[in-house]
């Protein structure tokens, strides 16, 4: 076992009972973080803690569009551990792939934005919170995507949401720098996870097929969701302690050279 980057950390992630955050729970937890799985997917959650081990961490419900409960997630997890260090802010979703901008589904949008964006302000708000009062020199982490840099990624609702939130994080880093807290995106090319699969609506090896053509870093397979939670590792470790206000693009390269889009012609209205 390699250095223990997180011990005496406590961390709390949202989206965690599924794909990256779950992954992220795994690696958070092997480096010594006590860590709350928040979800609204409770079984599964419960899951992932039996697998990972009741003494490393615990499952809280949480809808991150409840401002309610966040506030609660985050007392829970000071009343279980005794103080928070990280926010893995990671709950998302998205409207599916074979929408179209011509007839966007306004309830679908109210619902992206509630989740990627209202819900993360508000895990940003009450981590802060807390970690303002406790005078922690916390790391907010919040899962934007490469939808957050351009567009042609992802449908045109969910890249809104990724844009706002590139912004979000961009101005909780320059508020809550003075209190030592740092704020970052990390964002993700594709990955084959449950939330992939649903709204491409294509089968794992597709995606895998797809996601890894976007990459122009090849050898290395597709991207998985433990590649996204080392990442969060080092923005959540002491080693990125001067790094703030960024967005850690994790993609093999597909945003900076900008080669294929990554839905096919045929599945675009
Ligand atoms: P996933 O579906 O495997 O995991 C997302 C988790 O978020 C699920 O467990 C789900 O129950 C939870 N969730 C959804 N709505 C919630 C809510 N209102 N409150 C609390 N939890 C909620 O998907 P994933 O791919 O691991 O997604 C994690 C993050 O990564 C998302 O923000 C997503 O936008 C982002 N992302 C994913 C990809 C990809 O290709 N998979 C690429 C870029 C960015």
């Amino acid at each position: 076992m390699s250095k223990q980057r997180l011990e005496g950390k406590v961390a709390i992630i949202t989206g965690a009972a599924s794909g990256i955050g779950e992954a992220t729970a795994r690696i958070f937890a092997a480096h010594g973080a006590l860590v709350v799985i928040a979800d609204i997917q409770d079984e599964l959650g419960a899951g992932v803690v039996a697998s990972i081990g009741p003494d490393k961490c615990k499952y809280k419900h949480c809808d991150v569009r409840s401002e309610k409960e966040v506030e609660e997630l985050v007392g829970f997890a000071i009343k279980a551990y005794g103080r928070l260090d990280i926010m893995f802010s990671n709950a998302g979703i998205s409207e599916k792939i074979t929408s179209s901008i011509l007839d966007v589904d306004f309830d679908v949008l109210d619902n992206v934005i509630a989740v990627n964006v209202r819900g993360i302000a508000a895990t940003i708000k009450h981590a802060g919170r807390a970690m303002v009062a406790s005078g922690t020199r916390g790391s907010i982490i919040c899962t934007a995507s490469i939808a957050a840099t351009r567009g042609g990624y992802g449908r045109a609702v969910y890249t809104t949401s990724k844009h706002a939130l590139v912004g979000l994080v961009r101005s909780a880093a320059a508020e809550l720098g003075r209190h030592g807290i740092r704020a970052n995106c990390v964002s993700p090319a594709g990955v084959a996870t449950p939330l992939a699969l649903k709204y491409t609506g294509q089968s794992q090896s597709q995606s895998d097929e797809i996601f890894e053509g976007m990459m122009v870093l090849k050898g290395g397979g597709p991207l998985k969701a433990s590649d996204t939670g080392e990442a969060a590792l080092f923005l959540a470790s002491d080693e990125s302690a001067f790094v703030t206000g960024q967005n850690l693009i994790v993609d093999g390269g597909a945003t900076a050279v900008g080669a294929i889009p990554p839905v096919p012609a045929a599945q675009v209205k």
